[in-house]
């Protein structure tokens, strides 16, 4: 499988199996629910609700984020449902500006998946 970028503009490059419609984000060129291998390029984002977090006080793995920093899962909405979203928030300590059920929007980044709180 050839790796796709995670963001194509601002919108997540999720991919949609045309024989079952699941959506799945990162991109998959088979579908996990039905085995299909008939897939398109389905872009999400770039709004969405934030569902949960958690703060991290260690060094991550990937990308250029000084802890602490918040993790989070985020809701975004497809025609056929939704899908949840791993990534961090940008955001800092003390975190107050980050608000359960509050919306996000993406942050394209090359290696991870970032949101910002609010819409604007
Ligand atoms: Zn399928």
């Amino acid at each position: 499988m050839e790796r796709q970028p995670l963001f194509i503009g601002d919108k997540l490059n999720a991919s949609k199996c045309n024989d079952c419609g699941n959506v799945r984000f990162p991109w998959m060129d088979y579908c996990y629910k039905c085995q299909s291998t008939n897939i398109s390029e389905y872009l999400v984002g770039p709004k969405g609700k934030l569902m949960s977090y958690t703060i991290s006080y260690s060094k991550p793995y990937v990308g250029k984020i000084k802890p602490p920093y918040a993790y989070a899962v985020a809701r975004f909405p497809t025609d056929n449902g939704h899908i949840d979203v791993f990534g961090a928030i940008d955001s800092q300590e003390p975190f107050d500006d980050i608000k359960i059920n509050g919306s996000v929007k993406l942050i394209p980044d090359k290696l991870l998946v970032k949101f910002k709180m609010g819409d604007d």
